[in-house]
């Protein structure tokens, strides 16, 4: 289904399925966001309604753009979940969409659109959102980490997303932590993720506080445990409370520690950090840096580590950059 365009004609419409909301919008060549839509993903409710959603979202932002499919180079979708590439078709289960395995989402796509389609993971198109359009323009090898409900990995070489034999690439979330008796979403145990995620963050600091109502996070959560959340600890933690710093390092020397060892195997020219909880910046990217530069084999060579550019845009600039990449453009 390729076609050949005009530069006028070179947009892509990305989409992004998150664990709350669908958001999808046209993006340019030149790295231009227009008709954005969002919709809440209600994932729970499982894939029919998730699709029909999809479906709906991409309606929207042809409708409002006044386009006709045709003058649009193709849909780039990223979700949760691995993807056979080549036949777009969910291969993993994922914990936010049930039965979500199988599901042949470029078929759907290209079927109701008639538009060439691409599916791929989430996190591998954030990291090639990032390189494109982000933190990562200027290089050719990169690793971008989210780090948010989960922690996640995308791995780009040479321009391309390493996606691996069963296209279960960069799933650094659920490498596993010594003594970690923890059971993880995936299923196995001791799995870092259930440390460094947000609710891992939030865990360890109601059992650290104790209950203590004079503690700062505590008073941050108006006394309530259970309104304790990963932005207050690094507030707290900005703010001098001895429990949080504590926490705040634990996690910074866990992420530290995975990312030396993806550092390891990739050997990447950058390497990006995003996601919700990233957003707490220095104090996080600091004890990170020291933790990799000085467990990574070969130390001098000090892999650069730096907060990601795009956002919460950076699956819709990943998906756009697929079908451009995908058209011979990239
Ligand atoms: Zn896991």
């Amino acid at each position: 289904m390729k076609k050949s365009f005009s530069l006028n004609d070179q947009v892509a419409l990305g989409v992004d399925v998150g664990g709350t909301h669908i958001s999808a919008a046209l993006v340019n060549r030149q790295g231009k966001i227009t008709h954005r839509a969002y919709t809440l993903s209600a994932g729970a409710k499982g894939r029919t309604v998730v699709v029909h959603r999809i479906k709906k979202i991409i309606r929207q932002v042809l409708k409002s753009s006044k386009r006709d499919p045709g003058q649009i180079m193709g849909i780039g979708l990223g979700a949760p979940g691995s993807f056979d590439f080549e036949n777009g078709v969910a291969v993993s289960p994922t914990p936010n969409i049930p039965r979500w395995r199988g599901v042949p989402l470029k078929k759907i796509l290209e079927k109701t659109f008639s538009l060439p389609a691409w599916v791929d993971n989430d996190v591998n198109l954030a990291a090639l959102g990032e390189k494109y359009f982000g933190a990562g323009k200027k290089v050719r090898s990169l690793i971008c980490f989210t780090l948010g409900t989960g922690f996640g990995g995308g791995v780009v070489i040479n321009g391309r997303v390493h996606r691996g034999f069963f296209s279960a690439a960069g799933e650094v979330g659920h490498m596993v932590v010594k003594g970690n008796p923890l059971k993880c979403k995936c299923g196995n145990h001791g799995c870092v993720e259930t440390i460094v995620g947000a609710a891992g963050i939030v865990r360890r600091a109601v059992a650290a506080i104790k209950g203590d109502k004079k503690n700062l996070i505590m008073r941050m959560a108006k006394g309530n445990p259970e309104k304790i959340t990963s932005k207050i600890v690094f507030d707290a933690a900005r703010k001098g409370d001895r429990i949080a710093k504590k926490i705040v390092r634990d996690t910074a020397w866990h992420l530290g520690a995975t990312i030396s060892q993806a550092i390891n195997v990739v050997d990447p020219e950058l390497v990006v950090i995003g996601g919700a909880i990233a957003q707490a910046g220095e104090i996080l990217l600091r004890p990170i840096r020291k933790t990799v530069w000085s467990h990574i084999y070969f130390p001098e060579r000090k892999t650069p580590i730096v907060p990601a550019r795009l956002g919460e845009n950076a699956g819709i600039y990943g998906a756009a950059a697929l079908v451009f990449q995908q058209n011979g453009f990239l």
